[in-house]
């Protein structure tokens, strides 16, 4: 029954999905003014809104003018809907957990369609994602606890970070990027080269007094991306023998803390205070998108950290394999880590506790 239940919700659920992939990207209402023909303008009624079915019965073509209506519709109807069951399946109790778990597969739904059609993951979608995972770790326990959920986010984030600095630093050939204003990625790696040397508070100090100092200068102080994030990597090394206060892991988990928390908070600046438009023609080498990182974050909030390296893992790996089958078109990063998130949301602590057994760590 609640499997099916499941189905329907998620069908339900889908048919407004469709609704937040095609509006939400150009700033519309999500719930005004009502649907119509993108064709003919004609209003849609209850009945060419059924989920699924609508699509079938008048197969695949608008009702009033017969204009072929996108199979994408009723794909995310159905896959909504198919994934919604499946969890009810997994988790078999109509409880608020069970309702988080839809909420989860909502969110990442959206925000893969999106990804996939504009190549950007809305902040409201991240930061809400984020936001409720949260919710649900100190309301409900759910599903990882409190401190996993913080600790999670910004660990998550923090990777995904300096994935990208690396990454850029070697298609830039050790060239920094453009500075932010009043705060940008160099002060995510000042962070944790920081952090990796003397705790992650430190360095969450330390990005937050650049950056309190290029609002007193009112310009961008110079940090080279080369030196930070060379130094990040060698406070670990350092710690590796034994030389700082911090182990090895202690270095790596206290650097990417520092670079989560100036991700997370310089990622919120910028949602809140939007961007001057930029008319420069030339866009950097970006390896990695700075959504990409935020949604690491919310995905971080939901799984915990161990959970989160399944989940980058299963998106690398599914990002090999259907990379090979579509090699026509670019997809973003967003869609997989969606995926991997999902995957992880079920089997990722079981994969790490099993992994950790393996290393005879646990
Ligand atoms: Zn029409």
């Amino acid at each position: 029954m609640l499997v099916f239940f499941g189905f329907v919700l998620g069908a339900v659920i889908g048919s407004f999905l469709n609704v937040v992939i095609y509006r939400l990207p150009k700033g519309e209402s999500v719930v005004h003014p009502p649907s119509r023909c993108p064709v003919c303008g004609h209003r849609l009624g209850a009945l060419d809104m059924v989920p699924i079915l609508s699509w079938l019965v008048f197969r695949g073509r608008c009702r009033y003018c017969g204009a072929p209506v996108s199979a994408r519709y009723p794909l995310v109807e159905g896959l909504t809907g198919g994934l919604f069951a499946l969890a009810a399946w997994l988790h078999p109790a109509p409880d608020a957990g069970l309702a988080l778990v839809w909420a989860f597969t909502a969110l990442l739904i959206a925000l893969s369609f999106i990804d996939i059609d504009h190549y950007i993951l809305p902040d409201g979608l991240t930061y809400g994602g984020l936001a409720l995972g949260l919710v649900g770790a100190a309301v409900w326990g759910f599903p990882v606890g409190w401190g996993a959920a913080w600790s999670g986010a910004l660990a998550a984030a923090g990777l995904l970070a300096l994935i990208g600095g690396y990454a850029n630093l070697v298609l830039r050939r050790g060239a920094s990027g453009r500075p932010g204003f009043p705060v940008g990625l160099e002060h995510v790696y000042l962070a944790a080269a920081v952090g990796a040397w003397a705790g992650w508070g430190w360095g969450v100090a330390a990005a937050a007094a650049v950056v309190a100092l290029n609002l007193a200068l009112r310009r961008p102080l110079p940090l080279h991306d080369a030196l930070t994030l060379t130094a990040a990597l060698l406070g670990a090394v350092v710690a590796s023998y034994g030389a700082l206060p911090l182990s090895v892991l202690e270095s790596v988990w206290n650097l990417l803390l520092a670079a989560g928390v100036v991700a997370l908070a310089g990622g919120l600046y910028w949602a809140l205070v939007p961007e001057e438009e930029e008319d420069e023609e030339d866009e950097e080498p970006v390896a990695m998108g700075f959504g990409d990182v935020k949604l690491a974050g919310m995905l971080g909030a939901w799984l915990g950290f161990g959970p989160f390296l399944v989940a980058l893992g299963a998106a690398v790996f599914a990002g090999a394999v259907l990379g090979l089958l579509f090699r026509r078109r670019k997809l973003p990063f967003g869609p997989y880590l969606a995926l991997g998130g999902w995957i992880a949301l079920w089997w990722g602590a079981g994969w790490v506790r099993a992994y950790l057994a393996y290393l005879g760590l646990s």
